[in-house]
């Protein structure tokens, strides 16, 4: 009876919860579907977070804080950006949001006018294209190659900047490929948003879940970046903190000033007790971050080497997040039909690769962010069934 915006068309409902509903209703037809397409981890958050939000309750801590954050939060947000990622910023620096995803939603609506052109990576987290859509702005897709380990190009990305770009997408360690982008790469880049006068939104929700000589550098630490970027984090991964729903945005002031107005509006600010209980997890939790990397790793490890010496499947190995992107191009069908394949046959739910974008075509998602018996079992199904499929072609 009654119809939505016609905004509303930009905002389809997510591939990715598509896959999961699909599993979770043969789950409860009785079929043991091992989840491999979740992007959330599968550890509870820690205790030691868990006890001070808690503590904060009994305290009262149950009413509305500043819309930018406690400034206890934001102290300790920026002495964590000196400490881990070498940026200087100021606690008034800092916006304490409602996970990443707000932060990115406040970014696109404060800073891009209808027609602006803002550049997103291909494959992406989805977000990075609906939102802008949402707001008229357009989004022009780079495309992260896997013969190029999915490092971004700097040059094809000069290529598509017009009068119009106004805004650039990074997320390194990236969805879905877990890309760890390289401290040559964004210097070429930083060289690039300079050169253009290009705004620079930097996605490092993964920051932590970096493996091997790996190491996550923020671009805003390389000189002349900090003015023109806005550095987006938060506590679901790392922390394994996803139904808490607290991140933060770290910009110069104008930024901030125009991003708490969108946040104002929307969520008037975060959760009183989480935040408080954010503190803790900045100045405490970081060897309970350690134990979970190192099981990542460890899960990592074994899935691109069993995945590797399945006939007719293979994948980059991914040194950040929890993610494998891998190539199912030799079996001939569509990313779709392969994860709809591997769901029926195998009961292991992964995600296409189109759901993060064109250039996903070819490519299947995997999470490991499950048990590793799990992945083991997943990766004996898989392996069969990809034979059953290449003995039929
Ligand atoms: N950025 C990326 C790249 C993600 O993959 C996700 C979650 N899938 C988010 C942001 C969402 O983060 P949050 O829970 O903080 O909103």
């Amino acid at each position: 009876m009654f119809q939505a915006s016609e905004r509303m068309e930009t905002l389809p409902f997510s591939g990715i919860r598509v896959m999961m509903e699909r599993a979770m209703r043969m789950q409860k037809e009785g079929m043991d579907i091992i989840h491999m397409e979740i992007g959330r981890p599968d550890f509870d958050t820690p205790e030691v977070i868990k006890k001070a939000a808690y503590a904060s309750i009994e305290k009262g801590n149950v009413f509305y804080t500043s819309n930018y954050g406690t400034p206890e939060l934001r102290k300790a947000i920026a002495e964590k950006l000196k400490r881990d990622n070498g940026i200087d910023y100021k606690p008034e620096e800092v916006l304490v949001t409602i996970g990443v995803g707000e932060g990115t939603y406040a970014a696109i609506a404060a800073f891009t006018n209808p027609g602006d052109e803002i550049l997103v990576p291909d494959p992406v987290w989805l977000n990075y294209i609906h939102v802008p859509n949402f707001f008229g702005a357009v989004p022009v897709s780079y495309t992260l190659r896997e013969e190029n380990d999915f490092q971004l190009d700097v040059d094809e990305l000069e290529s598509l900047c017009t009068e119009k770009t106004k805004m650039l997408i990074i997320n390194s360690p990236g969805n879905p490929t877990g890309t760890v982008q390289s401290l040559e790469t964004l210097q070429k880049l930083a060289d690039l948003a300079k050169r253009r006068n290009l705004i620079v939104v930097s996605d490092e929700i993964y920051e932590k879940l970096v493996y091997g000589d790996a190491k996550h550098i923020s671009i805003a630490s390389l000189p002349g970046m900090k003015e023109r970027t806005i550095t987006l984090n938060g506590f679901s991964k790392c922390y394994s903190m996803t139904g808490w729903r607290l991140g933060y945005a770290a910009a110069p002031v104008e930024f901030i000033s125009a991003l708490v107005r969108v946040h104002q509006y929307i969520n008037t600010c975060a959760v009183s007790f989480v935040q408080e209980a954010g503190i803790t997890a900045l100045e405490k939790a970081e060897p309970d971050v350690q134990v979970m990397r190192k099981e990542y790793e460890r899960r990592r490890d074994y899935a691109v080497a069993a995945l590797n010496r399945i006939p007719g499947v293979s994948c980059k190995t991914p040194e950040g997040a929890f993610y494998i992107f891998v190539n199912v191009k030799s079996f001939g069908k569509t990313s779709a039909e392969i994860a709809d394949y591997l769901l029926d046959e195998a009961h292991v739910a992964t995600v296409p690769g189109t759901a993060f974008g064109t250039s996903g075509e070819g490519y299947i998602r995997l999470s490991y962010a499950t048990a590793y018996e799990r992945i083991v079992e997943a990766m004996e199904r898989m392996e069969k069934a990809f034979a059953k499929l290449a003995a039929e072609k």
